[in-house]
């Protein structure tokens, strides 16, 4: 084989080992993964790094929506812990996320990465209505969708969201960035030798009652067949590695 030749098997190898392994994912992104090191609210640093991890999976050719949740900033369960009505305080906490939304939009447009944000609880002096037509137009435009304000319902959570949008989407995968790089059996931050798993089944999160998402966005993703990817939104260059299968996660799938 002439050097030229082998130059251009190596290089399509690595053109190959940074392919997709999806056209078209949900990133769920913890409200609490805003706050960096701070005890509240929205750390911008902290979400400019995340916008950047974006902005890479954008630039491989990955269409990318997102739902970000509200938990840096109130929610309804705790509302309702301390006496207020549970209805009133989700709405509060939908209305955290749109929070988030915003400065997640602000930090990718920095970034060049052209953005809407559509939210489940109208208010279009800010942003746009949830339309499922106009999201899945905004994606086949490369845009990156934000969907705010969880389903627009008290009583759900961010997490149910993501697997409702993902799989009004289309999405081939859903992706939860989380603080550690997967699905432990315990908290790996309180138990130092916990099991850390490479895959699951839906199935196994529900039965063994691991803390991966809540169990109806664990049926949704499973009734629809999309896997689940749990990864470590903290670690530089993460979310690519993951797109491109080399990267330290856990999947959940039903079983082959
Ligand atoms: N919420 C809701 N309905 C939804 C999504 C969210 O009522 O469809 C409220 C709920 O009060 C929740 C808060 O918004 O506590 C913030 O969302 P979540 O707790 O899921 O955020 P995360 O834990 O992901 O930061």
């Amino acid at each position: 084989m002439s050097a030229s030749a082998t130059k251009s098997a190596t290089e399509s190898a690595a053109e190959g080992a940074d392919k997709p392994r999806y056209a078209r994912v949900l990133l769920k992104v913890s409200g609490e993964a805003l706050m960096g090191d701070t005890q509240y609210g929205i750390d911008v640093g902290t979400v400019d790094r995340i916008a950047r991890e974006i902005q890479q999976a954008c630039e491989i050719g990955v269409e990318v929506c997102l739902v970000i949740g509200g938990g840096n900033i109130f929610r309804g369960l705790s509302g309702a812990a301390k006496g207020m009505e549970r209805a009133s305080a989700d709405y509060m906490g939908m209305l955290a996320t749109v929070m988030n939304a915003l400065a997640m939009q602000n930090s990718l447009e920095r970034l060049d990465v052209p953005t809407r944000v559509l939210s489940a609880i109208p208010m279009t002096t800010i942003c746009e209505p949830y339309i499922r037509r106009r999201a899945v137009r905004h994606m086949e435009k490369g845009r990156v969708v934000i969907f705010a304000a969880g389903t627009g319902n008290p009583f759900f959570t961010t997490d149910t969201a993501a697997a409702l949008r993902a799989t009004e989407m289309g999405c081939d995968a859903l992706l939860k960035g989380t603080q550690v790089d997967g699905v432990y059996s315990d908290d790996p931050k309180q138990v130092p030798d916990a099991e850390r798993y490479e895959r699951l089944t839906y199935f196994d999160v529900i039965a063994r009652d691991l803390k991966v998402m809540d169990t109806s966005a664990i049926a949704l993703a499973r009734e629809n067949d999309i896997p689940i990817i749990v990864f470590s939104i903290h670690d530089s260059g993460s979310l690519v590695d993951v797109l491109t299968g080399k990267g330290r996660c856990t999947i959940i799938e039903n079983a082959a």
